[in-house]
This record gives C-alpha cells, sequence and structure tokens, in this order.
C-alpha cells in the first residue's frame, strides 16, 4: 500500500458537532471521508471555511 506522495498529513477539518448532530448526510461527524480516505467537512450540515473577506450576507 503506498500513500499518496502529494499530500503529507492532511489535518481533518474542525466540524461544528452541534450543527452535524442532526445531519443525516454526515450522521453527527460534521465531517465526510472522500473515496481518496480524505476528510471533509459535511456540506450538507457545515458552513463553507470563511476565506479571508467574507460576503457581507444581508438578511432580510
Ligand atoms: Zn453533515
Amino acid at each position: 500500500m503506498a500513500y499518496g506522495a502529494h499530500r503529507s498529513h492532511l489535518v481533518p477539518p474542525h466540524p461544528d458537532l452541534g450543527l452535524a448532530r442532526d445531519c443525516e448526510q454526515c450522521l453527527g461527524w460534521g465531517t465526510l471521508v472522500t473515496r481518496d480516505g480524505d476528510h471533509e467537512l459535511c456540506h450538507m450540515c457545515q458552513p463553507d471555511p470563511v476565506d479571508g473577506e467574507g460576503t457581507a450576507a444581508s438578511g432580510s
């Protein structure tokens, strides 16, 4: 078994378990494991990571 060398140690993201609690997609884990074995935030319950300047969400 040879692991891909393009990524060394991938640190799992930190999901909000409060949001993931009732999620049927990730079953409360907040993260999903891809077919490559990588952990990524659940797209169903976890908000997208804010990268620098966040878009001003105008709540109506
Ligand atoms: Zn989820």
